[in-house]
């Protein structure tokens, strides 16, 4: 590993060479370069030769050329919230776009005009003044731009689609320098990629996303004791599947928090829960989820009428910064019993009280829009398993929690039908290629070669350009 202490002729070249650059500009050794370099996840320890932060499109064209004239790989970087942490780096260029976060709301057009540094949390923030949301994911500290380019599932999904279907225009900065914007009108190749097919084409600097008019909706979460889990999902399943496209249900297995909500003889046991929201009334959300109330008579109940910003922010505490994960995922078709069974089996041996294990769904709007619409292929889908192995230090050895991951991911492999970009770790050009299919695919590679021939854009789940 080569530091910039190390090779001291780096730093200050880059410093004089950056000039008008308006960002900063953070080498190791400066005050704030291990706070700089820390991502979401606590297992990534890179250490960049250069962080940029960046604060407008000037500033990305001058950090791009200077990362190639000196041949440093580039690492963008919004949320921070790559599983993979891919949005950092060993001996080479992070343009941090964390400092760009303007917004502009226009409520009677309904869209909003954001900038890549914003989470999905000041994004609501700004919006939900004028009775609007943008379609984000499930939890507030997720970065805008990571999400909506490789699709984004959350709470609006069965209504209003993923992130992605709900990207009116984007302004990307490609490989060579140049500004380009893509929409349906505009570069419609472009913008069918970019709907999917995440950060290879470029860094995007702006998005224009449609908003939609979201007040009070019913919402919450019931917890039961694990021992019921197994009749507990079926119930979920039976639920979920008939439910109409306004229900999101979601089911999770992890350990019931030590908190005045849960009873004491369930606190700091494994518990299996069902949250949901309805989009509509308050009076029609009651009714809606009245059955996933009464399910069980449920030892913990949080449904209530709640705008949607405290939704969003109701699983933050499960998503917190700087601990070690390892995540599997799968997309999945219907659930029959075995398939249930076997997650409840899985789950008996979930290795420590932070893992979880989700089962989200999608269907209604997600599965209306054409396989070929958007580089999101799997549109046919109707849950999203993310089994989440979580632990206490990075000096931990991983591999207990990694291999219980592997098996649980394993053991339900015959009810796979792929895997979506946001939610794959490291897992190589197979698991991507699994994430798109061999067409989507083939097509993403032909745009690659288009904007990116040389693959400046290589930290993520990467394209590989088309021979
Ligand atoms: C706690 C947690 C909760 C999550 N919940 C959900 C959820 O509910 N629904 C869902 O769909 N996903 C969810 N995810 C997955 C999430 O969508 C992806 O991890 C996403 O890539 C994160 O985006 P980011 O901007 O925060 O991340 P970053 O780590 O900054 O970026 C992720 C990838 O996108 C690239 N990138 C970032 N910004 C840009 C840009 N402006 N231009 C080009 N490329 C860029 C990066 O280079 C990197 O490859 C969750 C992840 C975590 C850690």
């Amino acid at each position: 590993m080569t530091e910039i202490d190390e090779a001291p002729g780096l730093a200050p070249e880059l410093r004089a060479a950056a000039s008008p650059f308006q960002g900063e500009l953070i080498f190791p050794g400066d005050p704030g370069y291990d706070a700089a370099r820390k991502v979401w996840n606590g297992v990534v320890n890179k250490r960049p030769a250069v962080i940029a932060r960046c604060t407008d499109n000037s500033d990305i064209v001058t950090m791009l050329r200077l990362a190639r004239q000196n041949g440093l790989p580039v690492a963008v970087r919004g949320g921070a919230h790559s599983f993979a942490g891919h949005s950092t780096c060993d001996d080479g260029m992070v343009i941090d776009l964390s400092p760009m976060k303007r917004i502009s709301v226009d409520p009677q057009r309904r869209v909003a005009v954001v900038e890549p540094g914003l989470t999905w949390g000041e994004l609501t923030q700004a919006t939900q003044e004028h009775g609007l949301v943008a379609v984000g994911g499930h939890v507030s500290v997720v970065g805008v731009p990571g999400l909506t380019l490789g699709g984004g599932v959350g709470w609006l999904a069965r209504m209003q689609g993923l992130a992605c279907d709900n990207l009116i225009e984007v302004e990307l900065v490609t490989a060579d320098g140049s500004v380009v914007r893509a929409s349906a009108e505009e570069n419609p190749e472009l913008f069918w990629g970019v709907r999917g097919g995440g950060g290879n084409f470029g860094i995007a600097t702006r998005f224009t996303l449609r908003l939609h008019a979201v007040g009070t909706l019913f919402a919450g979460m019931v917890m039961h004791p694990a021992e019921r889990a197994q009749e507990v999902l079926r119930f979920y399943r039976d639920f979920s599947a008939a439910a109409p496209d306004a229900v999101n249900v979601l089911a999770g297995f992890g350990t019931a928090p030590p908190a005045d909500f849960v009873p004491p003889d369930l606190r700091g046991r494994p518990a299996v829960f069902i949250a949901a929201c309805h989009l509509g009334s308050v009076e029609d959300g009651e009714k809606a989820l009245a059955a996933v109330r009464e399910f069980g008579s449920p030892p913990v109940d949080l449904f209530g009428p709640m705008p949607y910003g405290q939704l969003q922010h109701m699983f933050d505490e499960m998503s917190a910064a700087s601990t070690p994960f390892h995540v599997k995922a799968a997309l999945l078709g219907p659930l029959d019993d075995a398939a249930l069974d076997t997650l409840v089996e899985q789950t008996a041996t979930m290795p420590t009280p932070a893992s979880s294990v989700l089962v989200l769904p999608l269907g209604g709007a997600v599965s209306e829009v054409p396989p070929d619409a958007t580089a999101f292929w799997h549109r046919g889908a109707r849950y999203n398993l993310e089994i989440c192995a979580v632990w206490d230090s990075p000096d931990d050895d991983a591999g207990p929690y990694r291999e219980w991951a592997q098996a649980c991911w394993q053991a339900m492999r015959p009810w796979s039908v792929g895997v979506e970009v946001n939610h794959l770790g490291d897992e190589g050009p197979e698991r991507v290629r699994e994430a798109y299919g061999d067409r989507t695919y083939g097509r993403l590679a032909a745009l690659k070669r288009r904007y990116d021939p040389e693959n400046v854009f290589r930290l993520n789940q990467n394209i590989r350009p088309a021979g």
